[in-house]
């Protein structure tokens, strides 16, 4: 049966295959008491299996061209070093002496140990060093069991689908010309996703439940763009799976020359291009697309990823480390959004009837103060480096604004070092659209998230598939609430961004330059063709077809004719794939 899962975009690239499930789940290793007389041999066991490790992890790097550099050959090599560390191995042979057991339980009781000290190092390189260690010594448990090594038997067309992988299984997978990756949990920053990246492998992470859902041979499509994967598609699909393969691998090149352009019309009216993350590995690919800034880092992927709730530290290191390589005065850090469908693993609250309209965003936040507080100082510390811009997600109400910068006007006191912040309000809810002049009035600029103002403004539920037609950026109410909103904020000299699908949809951007917005923020692989477009586009046309489309009563009516006029206006002077992108928005 056909069907299609949503999860995080890791590594970009389309490909098309076929499942092959590997099954990395522990069996549960048995405590068994051996006999005196066959201490040696357990001892003899265990260090066969480490050999073979050693020489299984030696075939994959002479797999490599030997002039070859990269994360991939660091982390084999590092697993070899820990291999041929003569303390881990010890600690096993001390404990299947002392304790008379079998080499099973002696390396799963070691390791144990070693989680144990690493459970409270606050250093992410230490913890993922942790991660590492885990999968080499279900390596070794392998060899000691003598299983095969399931990755040995791709075929050329293998889409890898786990419910984890290791770094040394993502490196051994591309060597047997495996072409895609689909794992249940979302590691972004884990070395496996590193190399993922590292390697060019299209991978999606963060699928939750994928592992159990496909059968070894199913066909799949997984698309590290947009974080798509479907399986089982139809016929129709993979003639279309196919174009949209090579398009994007000759869309690549051509992207390039547009993202360097500058964001500005034709007619001179800046207008900033910046990028949406949801994990600080993405700012390189941000950069190399052309982003002018961040314009909203969704932190929620940073706390729902793990079992536990990043310390400060964790988080400070991470928020400095955006600022730290993007450099820009336009770093924008959205605190927390979970709630809603967005929880970490066992911080689930009792189940809400209406989760969009419960504890979400900054209702969540100012309800945990703790919470709220650590990832505050963590982006203030982080604002000693380079200024911060504050995103606060899900206002509804004027008091939260007043209660947050409060917040961190306290926080901010208890700093060692001078931060620096500007606070802004992200516009996505109908109750803050008709404030905006008084929440204006309180910040240093406005971000609109059109994905959650359209879905609450048109009372379309944005994950509903039964609803999805009624829910578009072309609604007549949806536009002028937005001009409404981008009047009132430039009557008040506030700035205002876009950030919301919106932004990224070349069909909507005249009207958005219409309205005067300041900033564009949008996933990375749509910041090319919108520089090009808005450099082929003037305000001043941008305003009359924003006026003539603000006449119209439907939002097929105002589809059509937005589309037409683009068309009319500059298709011409616009690239073939500009021009195609616009025509196929009339289709939805
Ligand atoms: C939005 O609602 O438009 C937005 C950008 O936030 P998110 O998609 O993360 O809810
Ligand atoms: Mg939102």
């Amino acid at each position: 049966m056909r069907f299609e899962l949503k999860g995080i975009a890791i590594s970009h690239g389309v490909s098309l295959g076929k499942v092959a499930l590997l099954d990395r789940t522990k069996a549960i290793v048995e405590r068994t008491k051996v006999d005196p007389s066959t201490v040696q041999s357990e001892k003899e066991r265990f260090l066969g299996a480490v050999q073979k490790s050693k020489e299984h992890l030696h075939s994959i790097i002479d797999r490599f061209d030997p002039m070859e550099k990269g994360e991939h050959l660091q982390i084999l090599n590092f697993n070899i070093m820990m291999l041929e560390d003569d303390l881990f191995c010890e600690e096993v042979i001390r404990t299947i002496e002392s304790e008379k057991v079998n080499a099973e339980w002696a390396i799963t009781y070691v390791l144990s140990l070693k989680t144990e000290e690493f459970r409270f190092v606050e250093d992410i390189y230490m913890k993922e060093r942790l991660a590492d260690i885990y999968h080499l010594g279900e390596t070794i448990l392998r060899n000691l069991r003598g299983l095969k090594d399931d990755i040995a038997d791709l075929e050329d067309d293998s889409v890898l689908v786990a419910h984890d992988i290791s770094p040394v299984d993502v490196v051994s997978f591309s060597k047997h010309r495996a072409i895609g990756l689909a794992t249940d949990v979302g590691a972004a920053t884990s070395h496996s996703a590193i190399i993922a990246r590292s390697l060019g492998i299209p991978t999606v992470m963060g699928l939750e439940d994928i592992s159990l859902k496909v059968s070894p041979g199913d066909s799949i499509f997984v698309d590290g763009y947009n974080g798509v994967v479907i399986v089982n598609f139809t016929e129709k699909e993979v003639t279309e799976f196919i174009e949209r393969r090579k398009n994007y691998d000759s869309l690549g090149k051509k992207l390039k020359r547009y993202a360097k352009l500058p964001g500005k019309t034709q007619d001179e009216v800046a207008i900033k291009v910046n990028a949406n993350i949801e994990i600080a590995d993405e700012i390189d690919l941000a950069l190399s697309y052309g982003a002018e800034g961040i314009g909203m880092y969704r932190t929620e992927f940073l706390f729902t990823r793990s079992e536990y709730f990043p310390t400060e530290r964790e988080q400070f290191e991470d928020y400095k480390n955006v600022i730290s390589v993007f450099k820009s005065p336009n770093i924008t850090i959205r605190t927390l959004d979970i709630g809603g469908d967005k929880f970490p693993p066992g911080m689930e609250p009792p189940k809400e009837l209406n989760p969009a309209l419960g504890l979400r965003g900054i209702r969540f936040s100012l309800m945990d103060a703790n919470i709220f507080r650590t990832q505050i100082r963590a982006i203030l510390k982080a604002s000693c480096f380079g200024k911060m811009r504050i995103l606060i997600p899900m206002v509804s109400s004027l008091f939260e604004v007043i209660d947050t910068k409060k917040i961190i006007q306290e926080v901010s006191g208890e700093i060692d070092c001078s931060p620096s912040w500007e606070i802004g309000v992200m516009i996505e809810t109908p109750s803050a659209a008709i404030l905006t002049s008084e929440i204006a009035e309180e910040v240093d600029f406005l971000s609109i998230g059109t994905n959650d103002l359209i879905q609450y403004t048109l009372a379309v539920d944005r994950v509903n598939e039964h609803v999805s037609y009624l829910f578009s950026h072309f609604h007549p109410a949806v536009l002028r609430l937005l001009k409404n909103i981008t009047e009132v904020a430039t009557r008040k000299g506030v700035p205002v961004s876009v950030c919301g699908e919106m932004a990224g949809q070349l069909s909507c951007v005249p009207l958005l330059v219409g309205m005067g917005v300041d900033e564009l923020s949008m996933n990375t692989h749509s910041i090319p063709m919108v520089k090009k477009l808005l450099n082929s586009i003037t305000k001043a046309e941008s305003e009359e077809i924003l006026g003539n489309a603000l006449k119209l009563k439907t939002t097929a009516d105002t589809k059509k004719y937005v589309i037409n006029a683009i068309i009319d206006k500059w298709g011409k002077a616009l690239p073939l794939e500009c021009v195609q992108e616009i025509l196929t928005d009339q289709a939805t």
